[in-house]
């Protein structure tokens, strides 16, 4: 399996974790490529060969939950603090 792919599917499975529904991975440049959750827009990002400051997997779909149609991702860490 190519290096991207093993990314792309790692994304898609902590997107998924997160409650998150990507939709396809397309080419955003400088090496880099991006989908979207269908239902609140977080992007997922994966980077093949990242520079030494940055992440192969990065993102609001891999970091926060899923907004499930609010319009926005929630934060899981004030989940419950009003
Ligand atoms: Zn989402």
């Amino acid at each position: 399996m190519r290096r991207l792919e093993r990314l792309e599917r790692e994304a898609r499975q902590a997107a998924a974790f997160r409650g998150h529904g990507l939709g396809p991975f397309r080419a955003v440049g400088s090496g880099r490529w991006a989908a979207t959750c269908r239902t609140c827009g977080a992007t997922a990002v994966v980077i093949p060969r990242p520079l030494p400051n940055e992440t192969e997997i990065f993102g609001a779909a891999v970091g926060v939950n899923c907004a499930a149609g609010n319009g926005r991702p929630s934060l899981p860490l004030y989940e419950g603090v009003q």
